[in-house]
């Protein structure tokens, strides 16, 4: 009952597990208990029949107090141990089953998080394990222990009476058949009302996101009404789903019920005809009254436990994503990076086709091209942000599909336009170039990227904090900022966006000094914009729709008048153009 699909079903750990049957196992001996006090009565009740019927003297007052004394310390005792068993210990389990994902989700490819959007990440790891701690606290225990329990009973309850047992137990397995047939349509509506949920809350992010825009360009109402709709969508998905199982689900509580009417026509004839007594309709109609007592607690939440499969479905999507591994140790030859006829596609199409080039160390290597050409996914490619199709490709001789990416990334530093920066100080924001650097090694870093002169304008210096994703800081000081995370990590192959593009000239020329200070010597793969840096380079690269067009130094490229030299020309001519 209890094995892997179990586990998968509900996504449980191995420790979620053990306690959902500890669980199970307390609420078989709560019920059975409860059952005990029926029995306690049916006895009592006997002896006063007996004493109404025959003039047997009445049952001695000791005993029956000691009954329900003692079934009142059993009761208590295993309710606590049930209470602990169920809800006590699925704390611990949220929490673990959170760290698992978060640990899970840091070793994805990062190709997995173009698939699933952040909103989306952040509702599994909280809302859908949320869901599932419901249904693993109140759900699991409570009623897998009532099936063990009701079968228990139902068994003991044949030795009296098979056909009062029928009438009695009929609804049980008729309501729950009802309730598992609805369970497509609960968790179709569950699936929609969580799409209008990601939806509400991708529209309040991007809103949020873009509240500068929004407002510039007088987008406001526009932007209000459209959450309004994703809000509106939303309620009513919702409203239809909690209808749809409400019925299902009273119904299913209404059959169950429809138990005591059975049991007491069945009874009735039984005594009619003369084949039992009425002490025997008085007890089966005791326990009914208990009986389905433990089924009305999970049934208040079996709808949470139908639609759950969605939730838990969600989490092993993550659990089940490969994580891209590799060896510990990576030791290459030098750091020349090699593209051998690589392939490669985000989804089905390909857009890198049989690229192959060399990026010396020691040399600057720009990639240039057309804006989509597959120049920045070149750069991923390199540091194995993602796994290539086809083709290899090398770092110092190692191919490094094989090397685990937490020990590859070691070895680099990237540079990209969109720098991401923590809402911490400016020091432990650039600190994270190298773990367990001195302040003192920051500072360096710092004073090299040109930072200390806006850093000295922070109200507290290295330690302002600089606001959720840098937003204190202008787009200069930023990648200032990551410059000098990269200057101190100091690893031999540099990856570089060109970070200055969007710069205006004075801090262009403060970065590209820094620059220039964390390029020396390195294997560095630059995504060039523009002719200064092209012309720079020990070597271009042009890509074209997805392949190598071309490939020299400058002089070379610009004597073979071909794509580059076109494009040489075309910003030749930009740069000629001048306002009136
Ligand atoms: P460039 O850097 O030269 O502008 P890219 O490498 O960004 O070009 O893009 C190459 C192609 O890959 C483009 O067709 C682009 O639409 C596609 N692409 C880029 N990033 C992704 C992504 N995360 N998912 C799917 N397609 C992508």
């Amino acid at each position: 009952m209890f094995g892997k699909d179990f586990q998968r079903k509900y996504a449980l750990t191995e420790q979620g597990i053990r306690n959902t049957k500890k669980g199970a196992f307390w609420t078989v001996i709560v019920n059975l208990i409860v059952m005990g006090g029926a029995g306690i009565l049916y006895l009592v009740m006997s002896g006063f029949m007996g004493t109404l019927t025959d003039k047997t003297p009445l049952p001695s007052v000791v005993p029956v107090i000691g009954g329900v004394f003692l079934f009142a310390v059993l009761s208590f005792l295993t309710h606590l141990q049930q209470y602990r068993a169920t809800y006590g210990l699925v704390y611990n389990e949220v929490k673990a089953t959170r760290l698992s994902l978060a640990e899970r989700l840091r070793r994805l490819p990062l190709g997995y998080f173009g698939k699933r959007d952040l909103a989306d990440l952040t509702e599994t790891i909280m809302g859908d394990v949320n869901r599932m701690e419901h249904v693993w606290s109140h759900v699991l225990g409570y009623l897998y222990g009532a099936y063990i329990s009701t079968a228990i009973i139902a068994a003991c309850l044949i030795l009296y009476d098979w056909r009062l047992t029928i009438a009695c137990l009929w609804g049980v397995p008729v309501a729950f058949g009802l309730l598992f047939g609805s369970r497509k349509i609960a968790a179709r509506s569950a699936e929609q009302t969580k799409k209008a949920a990601v939806r509400v809350s991708d529209g309040i992010q991007e809103a949020l996101e873009n509240v500068r825009e929004i407002r510039a360009t007088n987008q406001e109402e526009r932007y209000l009404q459209g959450l309004n709709r994703k809000i509106d969508a939303h309620e009513k998905t919702t409203i239809q789903g909690e209808l749809g199982t409400g019925i299902f689900v009273n119904a299913a509580s209404v059959i169950m019920r429809l138990g005591v009417a059975t049991t007491i026509l069945t009874g009735a004839n039984l005594i009619l005809s003369d084949k039992i007594d009425f002490m025997l309709l008085f007890l089966f109609l005791l326990v009914i009254t208990r009986i389905y007592a433990p089924f009305d607690q999970s049934l208040a939440l079996i709808a949470e436990m139908l639609v759950s499969q969605v939730s838990a479905d969600r989490m092993m999507e993550i659990y089940d994503t490969p994580v891209a591994e590799g060896t510990e140790t990576f030791a290459p030859k030098g750091h020349d990076i090699v593209f051998n006829h690589v392939g490669f596609a985000y989804d089905e199409k390909e857009v890198l086709h049989d690229v192959s080039f060399t990026a010396r160390e020691g040399e600057v290597t720009a990639l240039v091209g057309p804006s989509g050409s597959g120049k920045s996914t070149c750069a991923r490619l390199a540091a194995r942000l993602w796994d290539i199709t086809k083709g290899s490709i090398l770092v110092g001789g190692v191919d490094i599909s094989t090397v685990d990416p937490e020990v590859l990334l070691r070895d680099y530093s990237m540079v990209f336009q969109d720098v991401v920066l923590f809402d911490d100080t400016v020091m432990e924001n650039i600190r994270l170039g190298k773990r367990g650097a001195t302040d003192e090694e920051v500072r360096a870093a710092a004073k090299a990227a040109n930072c200390e002169e806006f850093v000295k304008r922070l109200p507290q210096g290295y330690d302002t904090p600089i606001g959720e994703n840098g937003a204190k800081l202008s787009g200069g000081e930023r990648q200032r900022i990551s410059i000098a995370r990269a200057l101190l990590k100091d690893a031999p192959i540099v990856l570089l966006d060109e970070a200055t593009a969007s710069l205006d000239v004075e801090n262009e020329t403060k970065v590209q000094g820094a620059l220039s200070r964390l390029l020396a010597g390195k294997t560095v793969l630059v995504i060039a914009h523009r002719m200064r840096t092209v012309e720079a380079a020990d070597k271009i690269v042009v890509l074209a729709d997805g392949q190598v067009a071309e490939e020299g130094t400058p002089t070379q490229l610009m004597e073979r008048k071909g794509l580059f030299h076109h494009m040489v020309e075309l910003q030749r001519q930009s740069a000629a153009w001048q306002l009136g």
